[in-house]
């Protein structure tokens, strides 16, 4: 079988296969035509490279005080390029900067299967209540949440970048 390649640019990139297997994304330094278009989970040649922004995150409130934490969470719809594992974004507060983190990790689950943990360490709130807000804070999108995917993330702040406080 002769694997389809395909030319990456300077930048970091994800991988996104149509079977939902999470990749992480890559930093590419040197513009290069090897990079192989193959999913080693499906076996198919059916995925495509897509280049990750760097760009804003923002939140109106900081639930649990989650902010402040070296690492924290948020649930977000479901985007495989925005919420690559590996992306990095730029954390605002109300329109104040926090701080850069990386996405650490990334799970696929629809509203119904938040459970205690996750609820309570990302807004403090039940299940119940913490469904019953991502719905309101999603309420400009028409969205049937039986069924609208959502992406439950872990990042942690880049140490650099932490704090403007430090400056
Ligand atoms: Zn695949």
């Amino acid at each position: 079988m002769k694997v389809k390649t395909a030319t990456l640019t300077p930048g970091r990139w994800i991988y996104v296969c149509p079977c939902g297997f999470r990749y992480t994304a890559c930093r590419v330094v040197r513009t290069s035509g090897k990079w192989m278009v193959y999913c080693f989970k499906c076996k198919q040649q059916t995925g495509k490279y897509y280049k990750i922004m760097d760009e804003r995150l923002e939140f109106e409130e900081n639930f649990n005080n989650k902010l402040n934490c070296t690492c924290f969470t948020t649930i977000r719809l479901h985007h495989p390029v925005k919420n690559a594992i590996g992306a990095v974004k730029q954390i605002y507060l109300k329109g104040i900067w926090k701080g850069n983190a990386k996405i650490m990790h990334a799970a696929t689950l629809t509203l119904d299967r938040i459970n205690l943990p996750m609820a309570k360490l990302d807004t403090g709130l039940m299940p119940e209540e913490c469904r019953r807000l991502i719905k309101s804070l999603n309420r400009r999108h028409p969205i049937n949440w039986a069924t609208q995917p959502l992406d439950y993330l872990v990042l942690e702040y880049i140490k650099e970048s932490k704090e403007p406080s430090l400056f």
